[in-house]
């Protein structure tokens, strides 16, 4: 909703209140000395309480802007307006008066500006611009003609006639001005009835983005999962190759697939920012470890370095700091032939933060291109995704996470000669300690025995994990949906349940839920395991309390610690209930 006229004119008169007593102080020093005399105090005494007055009027309408006024409250404007601009404008009738010749041309040009400025500031609302432009007008043509009437000097009428003049060339202005202010009025409502319709088509697009990530990682999960199980199998050596390539192209995918989500979340303005300790020369050697293999394979060296200025432990999401670190070293690694790549990671005193620089030797940047790269889907050249691959979203993701954490992302290039990259991140010194965690090593005998109840609809992924669990000696049960698991449940007791989230039927949230308030599973560890990797859906179990949330494609050490972990903490923890 716009703000009304009334609250427009309220703004604008509270603006102009210090010009107007200005003006009126230096109006009222002309008069006294145009006829000398205790009146131009007098007036100026008036002026002061008027606009006390006014004040008092329009405040309500300045706190309130989007209120429609009441019918009082319009009324009391109006009439604040029409009063102040009688009192303002008499000072013309006391030089027209008494200043001879100087004082009425004075006067009259004094009771033109005033014309003027209620016309500029009060076109918003036409009750208020009559209320203060009637008196001008009255003063403006009633002096002359009055004064030439009672003089009975008839040709000083023609005073009076430039004055309607005047007036009349003022109506064409201000009609033209209302007009244009009522087309920008039109436009500014129709952009924030855009910008809501974009805002709901963003959230659609959002929940359209977690329903397409559940399809997708359904079957990069078989996938993925299905030629792990194959490569750790005997196989010839064109097989091995054939499984390796397809592990390959299954990681390429959730890697493109998560950039796809990462960004999707950071446009919706849904991504979270975790704030945890991070150990900097500990994740240098972390992303060394990852890159110098392929850095060597590609002839480069790959240099990392931290000044001793930075701590080693800061306060920051190390998760993200990774992620933009492995981006550039990626890109850094992807577009040099030859030379090197350095990363070294300072101190920023400005920020209290990390400066951390990515330089290479390679390609480098054209000027033209370097404020782009950062936009999404943006590569220098056409044909970098056939050759290099990559989508174009890495720095866009980037720079966003960067800004998002409080600091940047910036680029200086020099074509043929090279690339710096400098992330910048504000960190804090010390967090709050996090719970550690009871970590349990997962142990071969850990899982033997377990019964574990597993619930997913497809039928692929409940292959998978019997394949994955039933050789560490687990007894699966397996259920196609909640409302089979919760009858599974009644029934039996399990060591650990499996469960899926979209079913049809019964959804996850609901079996664990019923399966938490009665029977014999009220205290199993229930372990998400989900193609639902959005924060949301997170957030959605953490509700119900479960052990752990685990995304597909499912990583088995992940999968093997959690059970392990869940069934440890199980055998501690007073048992609710028990099987008769
Ligand atoms: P991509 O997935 O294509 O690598 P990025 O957003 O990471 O997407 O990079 C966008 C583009 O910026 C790249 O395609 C490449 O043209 C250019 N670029 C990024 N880093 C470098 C670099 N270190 N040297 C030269 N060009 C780079």
């Amino acid at each position: 909703m716009q703000n009304s006229g009334y609250a427009i004119v309220a703004e604008v008169r509270h603006r102009e209140l210090r010009t107007r007593l200005g003006l009126g102080a230096f109006i009222g020093a002309t008069a006294f000395v145009v006829a000398p005399s205790v009146w131009p105090i007098l007036w100026y005494s008036a002026v002061l309480l008027g606009q006390v007055l006014d004040e008092i009027v329009f405040s309500p309408l300045r706190r309130d802007p989007r209120v429609t006024p009441s019918a009082a409250r319009k009324v009391m404007c109006c009439v604040s307006a029409a009063l102040n601009v009688a009192i303002y404008s008499s000072i013309s009738a006391y030089c027209w008066l008494y200043g001879g010749e100087v004082g009425r041309v004075f006067a009259t040009v004094q009771v033109a500006g005033g014309l003027l400025h209620v016309s500029l500031h009060m076109h918003h609302q036409r009750a208020l611009l009559l209320s203060a432009a009637i008196p001008h007008g009255l003063y403006f043509l009633g002096l002359p003609i009055l004064w030439a009437a009672w003089n009975g000097v008839w040709h000083e009428m023609l005073v009076a006639v430039g004055c309607a003049l005047y007036i009349g060339h003022l109506v064409v202005a201000v009609r033209q001005n209302s007009a244009t202010t009522m087309a920008l009025r039109e436009a500014n409502r129709k952009a924030d009835e855009e910008r809501a319709r974009a805002q709901v088509a963003n959230a659609a697009k959002s929940d359209f983005l977690a329903t397409i990530s559940h399809e997708i990682r359904t079957p990069m999960n078989a996938v993925i999962s299905a030629a792990n199980l194959l490569k750790a199998s005997e196989l010839q050596p064109a097989q091995r190759d054939h499984v390796a390539m397809l592990v390959d192209a299954g990681d390429v995918l959730m890697g493109l697939l998560n950039d796809v989500l990462d960004f999707s979340k950071i446009e919706a303005g849904k991504m979270e920012l975790e704030h945890a300790e991070m150990d900097v020369r500990e994740r240098m050697v972390a992303l060394s470890r990852l890159w110098e293999a392929r850095a060597s394979a590609s002839g480069l060296k790959l240099v990392m370095a931290v000044d001793e200025a930075v701590p080693d432990r800061v306060w920051t999401d190390p998760l993200r700091v990774q992620q933009i670190l492995f981006n550039l070293i990626s890109n850094a690694v992807k577009f040099t032939e030859a030379g090197q790549v350095t990363v070294h990671a300072g101190w920023c005193e400005r920020l209290e933060g990390l400066r951390i620089e990515v330089t290479d030797t390679g390609c480098g940047i054209p000027e033209d291109r370097l404020p782009h790269i950062f936009e999404s889907f943006e590569q220098v050249e056409a044909g970098t995704t056939r050759r290099y691959g990559g989508t174009g979203l890495g720095l866009a993701i980037s720079r966003r996470l960067a800004r998002l954490m409080g600091g940047d992302l910036t680029v200086e290039s020099t074509p043929g000669e090279g690339s710096c990259f400098v992330l910048e991140v504000p960190v804090a010194l010390e967090g709050q300690a996090a719970a550690d965690a009871d970590v349990v090593e997962p142990e071969a005998t850990t899982l033997a025995g377990m019964s574990i109840l597993v619930v997913d609809d497809h039928e692929v992924n409940r292959r998978i994990l019997s394949l994955l669990l039933e050789p560490h000696g687990c007894e699966l049960t397996l259920a196609e949906n909640g409302a089979e698991a919760v009858e599974l449940g009644a029934t039996r007791r399990f060591d650990a349940i499996l469960m899926d989230m979209q079913m049809p039927v019964m959804d996850g949230l609901e079996a664990s839920r019923r399966l938490r308030e009665e029977g014999a599973n009220r205290d199993t560890p229930v372990i998400a395991l989900t193609a639902n990797a959005m924060d949301t859906h997170r957030a959605a179990w953490d509700v119900i309390g479960v052990a752990d949330f685990l995304t597909k494609p499912i990583d088995p050490v992940r999968l093997f610690n959690s059970l392990a972990h869940a069934c440890a903490s199980r055998s501690t923890a007073p048992t609710l209930a028990e099987v008769a």
